[in-house]
């Protein structure tokens, strides 16, 4: 297939925001607090005052719901939440939960105050996500006790605690769970000078010289995400040592990601050969996310979690209810002739 995408050759790196092994040597720069948290400026408002009326009240705090695309935070907010109340966190991911006694194990655990942060939350099992139901609204859970017809239900009383949810997918969550926050925050992209600082910060923990061009060239190319900045960095760390004297200037910065096949607006090959595929294969759309996944033989949820947002929000396709369709911006991008027909609907 002409733009099929081919891991073997062009591996989806660094671009792919969701949480890898290697991501783990990125752990040095969680900013620890949200004094040293970068962007989300709004969002931060709303969480201090949310930490500061619990504290006045000495109450737990409400249970919150974090929502937005991979990589902007949100693990880290929910620690950061935790240190800020002086309370412990708890993590564990929805897929990663099989049976209910284990999220009520999890409940049961915690001590007063304290945050349970499940990541995925939309990915929850149903039978799981029941037992949250009166654990989240009146700290009780119901534990079935035996099987068959003489099991019964047991009522046991929970430390009150927050529950911090996270999720890509707000619109896959349940709505008797969305209903049990209290609070949903929506995490947006990063500006690119938020970003820009984000990459300042990490180069001193890293221990790499940026320059502030270098770090605007990577700010500008990380699609908003500071986790793909950060590994943009770590890249770039190791191209200025062996190509440079080790400083991340502009000039290394554009040569490095031109390697990384990261283009001028922060589109990596996958990008691309969307908009190609859109534009070629499908006369510049509409066209609809089943056929494109298995048009590029790539899986729908990529394309619509990790792909499509940021080519929505940097108007390179626009979502109709007919499917997708590229915009004249996609075909000067890419430096193919404009739309036969001009008029879409
Ligand atoms: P999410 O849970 O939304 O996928 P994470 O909280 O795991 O995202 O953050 C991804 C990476 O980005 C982490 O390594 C973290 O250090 C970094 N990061 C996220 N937000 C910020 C920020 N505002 N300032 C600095 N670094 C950040």
């Amino acid at each position: 297939m002409a733009f099929a995408y081919n891991h073997a050759v062009m591996p989806r790196e660094p671009i792919d925001p969701t949480q890898r092994d290697e991501d783990s040597s990125l752990n040095s720069l969680r900013p620890p607090d949200l004094s040293e948290f970068i962007g989300q400026e709004k969002l931060k408002g709303q969480i201090n005052l949310a930490l500061s009326a619990a504290r006045q009240r000495v109450e737990v705090l409400d249970h919150i719901l974090l929502h937005g695309p991979p990589g902007l935070g949100k693990t880290t907010l929910a620690n950061i939440i935790a240190t800020e109340m002086g309370v412990d966190i708890k993590t564990t991911s929805g897929p990663v939960v099989e049976k209910p006694g284990e999220i009520a194990a999890l409940i049961t655990g915690l001590s007063p105050g304290d945050v349970l942060f499940i990541d995925e939350i939309h990915r929850l099992r149903r039978n799981v996500e029941e037992i949250l139901y009166p654990a989240m609204e009146d700290f009780k859970i119901d534990l079935m006790i035996g099987e068959g017809p003489s099991a019964q239900s047991l009522r046991l009383d929970v430390p009150r605690f927050t529950l911090i949810g996270a999720t890509t997918r707000q619109g896959l969550l349940t709505s008797p769970l969305r209903d049990r926050f209290e609070v949903v925050f929506h995490m947006d992209f990063y500006a690119d000078d938020e970003l820009q600082q984000i990459v300042l910060r990490g180069g001193k923990i890293l221990d790499v010289e940026v320059t502030e061009e270098g770090a605007f060239e990577i700010a500008r190319r990380a699609r908003g995400t500071p986790r793909i900045a950060n590994r943009i960095l770590k890249r770039l760390r190791d191209y200025a040592q062996v190509h440079g004297d080790g400083i991340i200037d502009s000039r290394i910065a554009e040569e490095g990601l031109a390697l990384l096949e990261i283009d001028m607006e922060g589109l990596d090959e996958l990008d691309r050969s969307i908009l190609k595929m859109i534009i070629e294969k499908f006369s510049g759309g509409p066209v609809g996310l089943d056929t494109l996944s298995a048009a590029l033989s790539e899986e729908k949820d990529t394309i619509s979690e990790v792909y499509e947002p940021f080519l929505l929000k940097k108007g390179f396709i626009q979502r109709t209810p007919q499917g997708r369709i590229a915009t004249e911006h996609a075909y000067k991008h890419l430096n193919l002739p404009g739309r036969p027909h001009q008029t879409l609907f």
